[in-house]
This record gives structure tokens, sequence and C-alpha cells, in this order.
């Protein structure tokens, strides 16, 4: 099936063509037809799948043809996320699929001044996307309401779930008019989903369920250095410079501290990057995103809890400059390449004392992981003999990082400690928060402490 033969207006056809879709994928061609009719849908895809396009595309036809408009401080078509990533992600995806009609979009979302938004949607807005916290705060201050509402699309609703959102869901549909099209996404379905798309869908609602093209794990191609850790910004500098065909790269790191040495070093080198980790303002990692997103930069350099939830098309590689200490994380990592049925290449950087962490990550993926191409190292320096001291240095740095994993989130920057404010594609988050066994105890004579502290002091705070 081609796009050219599913019943949508010329701006559109003409969108879909400028973003170089041809072909509809599954969940596409399962849905838009459906949706056109008016029915309601419960979709069970994952991002990467092409859902968003499977429901932008109808909504813009029937908000297209409705011939109704929008009134002052209403929107038309509500979509739900669960993050400010998620959110502008879906709006830029609204004014691509939009750009060649007069259909106007909002994105709304905390953690930053309410000002703009509130101004952007006095005179009414036809799509709004939104995340759930700063919705209810705009729609308590009079700024929106929801009462000429035709379009409802809850997305993510499993990780909204996870994310502790329930409640504000609720006071949302408890908001919506009766008479409404209603779309229900998430990626899994528990029972506590299931009832909670039995609350918003209409009875026997159209139900399309793909599953990701193939697990991205099988179309990765993957390569592993064993190198010591002094080694590791020289090695990722010069396989930068070795291959040109490394177009569009994410590189992680365990720590922000390491995210900005790797900067530094790749900087140094003439290759253009930009790091994006919790100490960095929301503006400055929004501009970097986009720098990487349009192939200013060559190199994005994050840590686990900044990339959760950013979805960049064509990453070619995924570097990972340490192996994360959750090996699900692994998984997540690499998956930001071959994205949308595209191959990628993930390479893994793995130093003596990470070795346990690789064989986690080889006992969950079931996969060996081959060794890259060793002449490499002819062009590195010789590896400097570990000390004592640096031993004991490495060593502390891991139990560091190891010992306060549970306080990282409470280490973030305001606006990231709210829920809806962080990334949420990591499954492992919600467990990574719980049951820290240090809170609310003071921490004081705990092996090592000192060290930490001068650690914390020389500023290698982890991520
Ligand atoms: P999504 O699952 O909506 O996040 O989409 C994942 C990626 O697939 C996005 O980068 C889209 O731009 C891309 N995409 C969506 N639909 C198509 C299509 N029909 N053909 C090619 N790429 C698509």
């Amino acid at each position: 099936m081609l796009f050219s033969e599913l019943p949508l207006a010329n701006p559109l056809q003409r969108a879909v063509r400028a973003v170089g879709y041809e072909q509809p994928t599954p969940i596409q061609e399962q849905s838009i037809p459906s949706l056109l009719e008016g029915k309601d849908l419960l979709g069970i895809a994952q991002t990467g799948t092409g859902k968003t396009a499977a429901f932008a595309l109808p909504i813009l036809q029937l908000l297209l043809d409705s011939g109704k408009f929008r009134a002052p401080k209403t929107c038309r078509a509500l979509i739900l996320l669960p993050t400010r990533e998620l959110a502008i992600q879906v709006a830029d995806c609204f004014k691509q699929y939009a750009q060649f009609t007069a259909i106007s979009t909002t994105c709304i979302f905390g953690g930053v001044g309410d000002a703009s938004q509130k101004n952007s949607l006095i005179r009414g807005v036809d799509v709004l996307v939104a995340t759930p916290g700063r919705l209810l705060d705009l729609i308590g201050q009079k700024a929106v309401s929801l009462k000429a509402l035709e379009f409802f699309v809850l997305d993510e609703a499993d990780r909204m779930l996870d994310m502790g959102f329930i409640h504000d869901i609720r006071k949302v549909v408890a908001l919506l008019p009766q008479k409404r099209q209603n779309l229900f996404f998430s990626a899994t379905m528990p029972d506590d989903i299931t009832k909670l798309a039995a609350t918003i869908l209409r009875p026997n609602p159209v139900r399309v369920e793909v599953a990701p093209q193939s697990t991205p794990i099988e179309r990765i191609r993957q390569e592993l250095y064993r190198i010591d850790k002094r080694r590791k910004g020289a090695l990722l500098k010069e396989l930068l410079l070795e291959h040109p065909e490394m177009k569009k790269v994410l590189v992680f790191s365990r720590t922000k501290h390491g995210a900005d040495k790797i900067t530094r070093v790749l900087e140094k080198a003439g290759i253009k990057c930009a790091a994006i980790h919790g100490n960095k303002s929301q503006t400055r990692r929004q501009e970097a995103l986009k720098n990487f997103k349009d192939e200013k930069i060559r190199v994005l350099v994050a840590t686990d809890i900044a990339a959760r939830g950013i979805d960049v098309d064509d990453v070619s590689h995924v570097f990972n400059y340490d192996l994360p200490d959750v090996p699900e994380t692994f998984v997540h990592r690499i998956g930001r390449t071959a994205r949308a049925g595209k191959d990628g290449i993930a390479i893994s950087f793995c130093a003596p004392d990470e070795e346990q962490d690789l064989r986690a990550i080889e006992k969950l993926t079931k996969i060996k992981i081959p060794e890259g191409d060793k002449a490499i190292f002819e062009k590195l320096p010789p590896p400097q003999k570990e000390t004592p001291e640096s031993e004991m240095r490495n060593a502390r740095g891991r139990f560091h990082q190891q010992s306060r994993q549970p306080k990282k989130e409470a280490r973030l920057s305001k606006n990231e400690a709210r829920p809806e404010n962080r990334g949420g594609s990591n499954p492992l988050a919600p467990q990574q928060t719980a049951g820290n066994p240090h809170k609310g105890k003071r921490r004081r004579n705990r092996p090592g402490s000192r060290a930490r502290r001068r650690m914390r002091e020389s500023g290698n705070t982890p991520s």
C-alpha cells in the first residue's frame, strides 16, 4: 500500500511526501482508515512503529473536514504524553504533517515558565500536546478549557502509570466532553492499563496490535573494544577520525563529569559535539538535541537519564563509552540506533573492571559481542600501567556510582525531579528510585566517604 492510496487531503499528502514517507507502516495501515471513520482505537504499540503519524494524520484530516474553528482558550484535539521530550517530539510531528494547512499546534509541559504557553493558548489552538501536570495547572488558571475538545489521545499509557500520573489522567478525563473520539496507546497492556482504557474508550474500540518490526538488537551490528579506562577517550577520537561514515553518533557516558570530559577530547580533535546531562539547563539540552537532529554536530554525549525519551532519527552509531551496570539499560541505549527498520551499529568499550557488566549484558541479550578491529590500537598511546593509587581511584569511582545510584533522581535539578520532566523510556527508572536503603538516614562514617567527598570537591560527581 502507498500513502497516496489513503484518503488524505492534498496538503497532508504533500507533507507526507515532504517528510519522505512512501508506504504506511503496519500500524498506520491498520489505524488510519478506522480513525477516519470516527472509531475509537486501542493501539498496542511502541515508539518506533510509526504510531505518531498513525494518529496524527487522521486527526488532522478530521480537523480539516469538520469545518469548525478553534475558539479562544480551547483546543480541538488533546494529546497527552508523560514527558516533555515526547511532547515536543509529537508536537513537532503534528507541525510537520500540518505544515501545508492552517491547523495550529501548541505544546505545553512543566519545568519551564508558563507565560509563553499561556500566550499561545489565548486565541485557541487546534492541536494541544501536553504533559498532564502543566495541563491541569493551566486549566486551573483558566488559560485553557477542554469543553470544545473533539479528539483525545492518551499516548504511552503504561509509562504514564509507571510515572505516577494516574490521578492526573483521571482528572483530565473528568473534564472532557462526553462526545469525543478517543485514541489510547500503550506498549504493554497489563490489567491496570486495560481498566484505564475501558474508562476512556467507547465500547468496542478498534484494536490494533503491532510488534516492533524486529527486536532491534538483532538488527544492530555490535563491536566490542577491550580498553583501559584512561585510553577510552583516545580510542573514541581515533575511531571517529578513521570512520567518516559515523555521521550521527550518540555516546553514552556513565557520569556527567565523564560526558563533559569526552566532549573536551573530541572538541580538541575538531569533532563537533555537545553533551546533555542533568547539569545542563533545559534550554542548553534542547539546543544540543536540535543541533544533533539537524546534523550541525556529529556527536551527542549523554548520560542515561538525560537520554531517556529522546527520539532522534537515523542515529548511525551508539557508543557505550562506559558499560551500564544495569544490563537492560544497555538494550535501551543501543536501541537508539536501528530505528524504523534501519540498520545501526553499537560499539562498546569495556575496561578491565567492567568485565562483570559485560558478562551480564551478554547473558541478558544472549549475544556474544564480537571484538572490533584491533589495528586501531596501534594509533593509541601505549597503555599506562595502573598504579595501586589509580586502581583505588577507579574502584572508588565505581563504588561511588553504584552506591549513590538510587539517589540520582534526588540530585537532579528541581525541574528534572518532577516525573513529567524526566524522560521515561527506561523501564528501570521506577526501580532505581524505589527502595533506596539509605533514604532518610544520615550517612556518616560510610566506608570511603572521605574519598568520595574529595572527589566531589574536585568535581568528579556521577551522573
Ligand atoms: P514513531 O513510532 O511515531 O515515533 O515513529 C518512529 C520513526 O518512524 C519516526 O522517526 C518517524 O518519522 C518515522 N516514520 C513514521 N512513519 C513512517 C513511514 N510511513 N515511513 C518511514 N518512516 C516513518
